[in-house]
């Protein structure tokens, strides 16, 4: 299959020709992952907050029943992987490079694996895109090719944002990693009814899916399956087998000849990327009714024992995965959670599988060396020439490490998409992308402090005014009543209405006596009022009558 005959291929500066080792996975079909006892499901394994539990410790679930509803605008639901019974909710360590721990959920199965009921949307063309962002929001869909943003954010372009292209991103440039090809083979049709269903969703023109050239049968099956399905406004795009060529800002680049701008999104050049396994997700989300429950997990690496994709349910033990692929042969140096390029080390097996857990990598010295400073920079300007966003990652690395994080940002150090090529390259063996992130890290603290000591002092700000205004309507009441009083005569006023009454009513009764007459009185006398009165004034219900 080659490329579509109207495109034209562009190229991305820098990058690496690196060693794929993708066969080593790819020789037999996606396995299905084992059903575990028990599953851990940590309530954020996507950007933004963490999901808020909405099950209790004892509850009994099915498969797909919702156990933590997103909390705010940007974050992600998380689903039961099987049905069972919510054991704790609790911290348990997560995988991530900080080895801290989380809050998740803790499921243990019941053997059944039995569905909630679902809600299909086979006629989804019939509904509006809000509408499908909403299916694809609460399905818990996230980004499947890394960093788990919420899907359903980047299929809004918003009312006056026009959407000319969808690009689906099959490149899968880091080494060792399969998971998205074998997706391909096995599942094309649903990577590409998916690829529909996020063309309606955005009201794009044309959906272009890249893949790079090292992967024939994914082409192949995915070209069949837009011939077959009769999708002419998606293409099918061959790009140049070079890493990173899957960073969204390169495919995008290499497929359209557009640049993103500096700290811009794709957005605004009209441009929305994908991975191919979420679109698989949303297919699945939208015309199956079925959440984000499982994913297909690459166990790779020279010292594996059986390398292969498996299906794994979310939540499943890493160390359940890697048994059931066989475990490694005794020659694994580390186990990587990602590829070598971008992924980290893993030093507990017991951690769960998440959303974003593309490859567990049972790797030999050789396939993920440790590296070992040799010296500091010596500016030999290697770097420079393989970074693929034209970035001078020498001079980030200097002002990372001087924490000077202002000149940082002046040399772009939010462009860097830590694809690793500067590290790859350097002689001195400088982990460089570490202080990269470092100084993202400290930058973000830096601004929370600053978001949070601004909304401090807007409180503190607010609460004065409000004491002074408060203040100033006392003060205000008080002069209008006194004003009142003053002009209505006081207290001295209404003592003598009082006394008059009183007077009239005992003149009456001594008319009465004189008469000799047995009538009732015609006026009551009035008793002063002992009800608390206000400014002086008597209360309304107790007010004297003349
Ligand atoms: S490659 Fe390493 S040593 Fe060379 S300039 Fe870059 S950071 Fe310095
Ligand atoms: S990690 Fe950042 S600085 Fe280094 S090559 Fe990649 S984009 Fe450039």
């Amino acid at each position: 299959m080659s490329s579509h005959p109207d495109q034209t291929l562009w190229s991305f500066p820098g990058g690496l020709e690196l060693p794929g080792h993708k066969a080593l996975s790819t020789a037999g079909p996606i396995e299905v992952a084992k059903l575990p006892k028990q599953l851990v499901l940590p309530l954020q394994q996507h950007i933004g907050a963490p999901a808020n539990p909405v099950v209790q410790v004892g509850d009994k679930v099915k498969k797909g029943q919702l156990l933590a509803a997103p909390e705010g605008f940007v974050s992600a639901p998380i689903h039961a992987s099987t049905s069972g019974t919510v054991i704790a909710i609790e911290d348990r360590q997560v995988p991530h490079p900080s080895g801290l721990s989380a809050p998740c959920i803790v499921l243990e199965s019941d053997g059944e694996d039995a569905w909630c009921e679902l809600q299909p949307h086979a006629d989804y063309v019939n509904l509006d895109p809000s509408e499908l962002r909403n299916i694809i929001r609460d399905a818990g869909i996230v980004g499947l090719g890394g960093a788990g943003f919420p899907s359903f954010i980047k299929l809004n372009p918003g009312a006056r944002t026009s959407i000319d292209t969808l690009i689906l991103n099959g490149a899968e440039c880091e080494p060792f990693i399969s998971c998205d090809d074998m997706l391909m083979r096995e599942r094309a049709d649903e990577v590409v009814h998916g690829a529909r269903i996020m063309q309606h969703a955005l009201n794009a023109k044309r959906c272009l899916i890249g893949i790079e050239d090292n992967k024939p049968e994914a082409i192949a099956a995915i070209g069949e399956a837009i011939r077959r399905l009769n999708q002419p406004s998606i293409s099918l795009m061959k790009v140049p087998t070079r890493y990173p060529a899957g960073g969204e800002k390169q495919l995008i680049r290499l497929l359209t000849g557009k640049e993103v701008p500096s700290q811009g999104l794709p957005i605004d050049i009209g441009v929305v990327c994908h991975n191919v396994a979420t679109a698989a997700s949303v297919h699945r989300a939208v015309e199956l009714g079925q959440p984000m429950i499982s994913r297909i997990v690459t166990i790779t690496g020279h010292a594996a024992a059986q390398p292969q994709n498996m299906e794994v349910r979310l939540g499943t033990p890493i160390e359940a995965v890697l048994e059931q692929a066989g475990g490694d042969n005794g020659q694994a140096h580390r186990l990587l959670l990602g590829g070598p390029m971008m992924g980290f080390e893993l030093r507990n097996r017991q951690l769960p599988t998440t959303k974003t857990a593309n490859c567990l990598l049972l790797a030999t010295d050789q396939d993920a060396p440790k590296r070992e400073v040799i010296s500091d920079c010596i500016r030999c300007g290697q770097c420079a020439l393989v970074c693929p966003m034209r970035l001078l990652p020498q001079q980030l690395y200097w002002h990372a490490k001087a924490k000077d994080f202002d000149k940082a940002q002046d040399y772009d150090l939010f462009d860097c998409i830590e694809c690793g090529c500067c590290t790859h390259v350097c002689p001195a063996q400088l982990p460089l992308v570490n202080f990269y992130r470092f100084a993202k890290t400290h930058i973000w603290a830096q601004e929370r402090e600053k978001q949070q000591a601004d909304l401090a002092r807007e409180r503190h700000e607010f609460r004065l005014f409000r004491q002074q205004r408060e203040k100033e309507e006392k003060a205000a009441r008080h002069k209008a009543k006194a004003d009142a009083v003053a002009k209505g005569g006081g207290e001295d006023s209404k003592k003598a209405a009082i006394k008059a009454a009183m007077e009239r009513a005992k003149a009456k009764k001594a008319a009465v006596q004189a008469n000799g007459a047995d009538e009732a009185p015609t006026e009551a006398p009035v008793k002063e009022s002992t009800a608390p009165e206000t400014a002086g004034q008597p209360a309304p219900d107790k007010e004297p009558k003349p």
